[in-house]
This record gives C-alpha cells, sequence and structure tokens, in this order.
C-alpha cells in the first residue's frame, strides 16, 4: 500500500471530531473522496504506462491506446467509508444487538476505523490501477487475457488465483480483490508465452500436491500446506 496515501489518510484522521460525530464525518468523507480520486487517477495512469511497456516488451505491433478508468462513483466511496465508520456512533450497551467491537471504548473505535477506512482507500485507489489493466486487455485486440501477480506475503485466496496463470479475457469472471489486497493484473498478449513466476510455480505444486485432490477443500488444505511447506 502506498505510505503516502496512508500518511494523508492519517491527516485527515484529524478531521473527525470525537464530540461531533454528525457534523464531522461527513465532511472527512469528503475529503477521503478527493483524496482517493487524486491517487486513484495516478494509479490509473501508472497501470496504463505499465500496460504500455508490458505491450512493447511482448513486441506487440500495431498502435493501441489505454483507456484511464473513471474514479469510482462518490455513492459507492462513499457507502464503503459508512461501512468503515459504522461502529464508531454511539449504541446502547444493553441493546442485544450492539457488538463487542462497538462497546469499545470511542479511542479504539477510532483505530479500528482508520484501520478499515486506509484498506478501503487503498482498495478503491489499487481498483482504478487493476481495472484499467483489464479494460485495456478487453478492449485491445492484440491482447488474450491477463494474469493474477501476487505477493509473497499474499493471502491464500490470492496466491491460488496466481497459480493459476493466464485466464482468457472471454472468461468473464473478473478479477476479485478484497480490502488490503496488493495483487497487480498482468496483462498477456497475442504470440507470448505466460510464465508463471517462481513463487507462482510453487504455489501451483504445492496446491497440486496437497489441494487439488480433495473437491470442495481445497482453499483449507491449500492454506495449510503453504503455512506449513511454503
Ligand atoms: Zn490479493
Amino acid at each position: 500500500m502506498s505510505l503516502l496515501l496512508v500518511r494523508d489518510m492519517r491527516t485527515l484522521r484529524r478531521l473527525i471530531r470525537p464530540q461531533d460525530l454528525e457534523g464531522t464525518v461527513p465532511d472527512w468523507i469528503q475529503a477521503v473522496r478527493a483524496v482517493v480520486a487524486q491517487y486513484g487517477s495516478a494509479s490509473a495512469a501508472a497501470a496504463a504506462d505499465f500496460y504500455d511497456a508490458e505491450r512493447v516488451a511482448a513486441q506487440v505491433t500495431g498502435r493501441f491506446t489505454v483507456p484511464l478508468l473513471d474514479p469510482p462513483p462518490d455513492g459507492q466511496v462513499d457507502n464503503s467509508l459508512r461501512w468503515a465508520t459504522k461502529d464508531l456512533w454511539p449504541r446502547d450497551p444493553e441493546d442485544p444487538k450492539t457488538t463487542e467491537a462497538q462497546k469499545l471504548p470511542l479511542d479504539a473505535r477510532l483505530d479500528a476505523a482508520e484501520k478499515k477506512a486506509e484498506a478501503v482507500a487503498q482498495k478503491l485507489v489499487a481498483d482504478q490501477g487493476r481495472g484499467t489493466v483489464q479494460n485495456a486487455v478487453q478492449k485491445d485486440r492484440m491482447a488474450v487475457g491477463y494474469a493474477r501477480a501476487a505477493a509473497l506475503g499474499a493471502c491464500a485466496f490470492c496466491r491460488l488465483l496466481a497459480s493459476r496463470g493466464m485466464v482468457y479475457k472471454q472468461d468473464t469472471a473478473g478479477f476479485r480483490a478484497h480490502d488490503g489486497c496488493n495483487c497487480g493484473v498482468i496483462p498477456v498478449f497475442r504470440g507470448q508465452k505466460f510464465e508463471l513466476s517462481a513463487h507462482a510455480q510453487e504455489w501451483e505444486r504445492l496446491y497440486r500436491e496437497y489441494a487439488a485432490p480433495y473437491p470442495g477443500d481445497q482453499l483449507r488444505r491449500f492454506r495449510r500446506a503453504i503455512a506449513e511447506h511454503g
């Protein structure tokens, strides 16, 4: 996750005044929306540069201009941030629907909300870059598909998907990311043979050996295999 984004998010946190949540959370949401838009455009632009470079490296002929993805609609950003801050609001401790998280002191709830909001912002920003590459793959007739690049410390779900290699662009399942997911999208072009990274090859081997023979239980088995042998 971008350190600058984290720094900006932490600065914005000061906009929230605990004694006046109702008056200050909406201002904070608006400010975060602006930060997400700013970093999101940078993320889309960087993704376009990356796409161009990959295209050149694959010696693809013919011109193609990567369209930059639009920022997410305001409503989507607002909903995500409302979700991140929902435990801030005072609750009746006697109400059986009040969760343990909602009963914590305000300081702890603020810290938890900040962490969630940072993860939400990171995902919205990264999605704009990932979405730009995916959209380019769909539009570029010289692109055949894409692969997932998972970081070494990625979760089992992401490593499993990364170990599967290239997905054809006709496969419309799309690229699923979660909060805190640092996975990237790598375009694959006509005439290019996609090869798994050394890490992904190892994940693929672990999957085949320890998880593949157990349909219905593969993700759990794979998670255990990477914990024990990864
Ligand atoms: Zn991921």
